[in-house]
């Protein structure tokens, strides 16, 4: 006892100060995109052939945020004439419409104070369903637990039971397999709910999108209420910490964005 108090002591306090201070980012984190409208047409559309997700519409210069998996090879492409990448990661929107964007998002203020603040005052507490994910999604969202992201700091927490939450968080693209259980899970919790999808997969199928193993997509099954893009960075080419902390402050869209516009900053402070 008197050794675990001695190393908390020592150890002194682990959890980010974010969103008091800033957050260093690793230098290869990849943000919200920003198109560049100057860019000629046939550099756009170099970008979308080489797209591996179709995610860019090359006539209108946008960028379907929902099926982008943020691989950079658009930017390298147009060695960042086209597109690149800011460190902007509150990239959570409330409407599918919004990813495709050419580089602005609306603020979530309006819809979250509608919405989140009346239903659910300062506590959410959510159910989190992988509907066939890869468990890159999953891992990170596990680890807004730890110490030093400390979800419950902004009261929200994973529950066991839907049936003592107040939304579910869906990752994965909704397998066939996985469809019945997500409805279960989705009715099991008591209304008002609310659903987040956090992914590519869970927004778009991501490299899944098409696959026959796939039911229909997430918006076409549940009310969607937050929409979060990203995916996992591929790990062969990017060091395992960085790899690791870039998702994790991916998910803060979760609960520092979104807790900010449906309380305000104060609940911040
Ligand atoms: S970063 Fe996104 S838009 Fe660019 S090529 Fe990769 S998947 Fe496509």
């Amino acid at each position: 006892m008197l050794n675990t108090l001695k190393n908390r002591f020592e150890q002194g306090c682990r959890t980010s100060a974010y969103p008091k201070t800033t957050i260093e980012l690793p230098a290869r984190y990849r943000g919200q995109p920003r198109v560049h409208a100057e860019a000629s047409f046939e550099l756009a559309a170099e970008c979308a052939a080489a797209c591996p997700q179709h995610a860019i519409d090359a006539e209108r210069k946008l960028i379907d945020l929902g099926r982008c998996v943020f691989c950079g090879t658009c930017e390298r492409l147009s060695e960042g004439r086209f597109v690149s990448f800011s460190r902007n990661f509150e990239l959570a929107v409330a409407k599918k419409d919004h990813l495709l964007t050419g580089g602005e998002l609306p603020s979530l203020a309006e819809h979250a104070k509608k919405h989140f603040k009346k239903l659910f005052g300062r506590s959410l507490q959510l159910r989190q369903v992988s509907a066939a994910g890869c468990n890159a999604c999953e891992a990170d969202l596990n680890v807004l637990a730890t110490p030093f992201f400390d979800l419950a700091r902004f009261g929200i927490n994973f529950v066991a039971s839907p049936r003592h939450a107040d939304g579910i968080v869906v990752t994965g693209p909704v397998s066939r397999n996985m469809k019945t259980a997500l409805l279960q899970t989705y009715e099991a919790t008591p209304a008002p709910k609310v659903v987040i999808a956090v992914g590519s997969c869970a927004l778009s199928g991501g490299p899944f999108h098409g696959s026959p193993e796939i039911a229909e997509s997430l918006d076409r099954l549940l009310p969607v209420d937050l929409y979060i893009p990203g995916c996992p960075p591929a790990p062969a080419d990017q060091s395992a910490c960085p790899a690791d902390l870039l998702q994790v402050i991916e998910y803060f869209r979760l609960n520092i964005e979104y807790l900010r516009s449906a309380f305000g900053e104060s609940i911040l402070k």
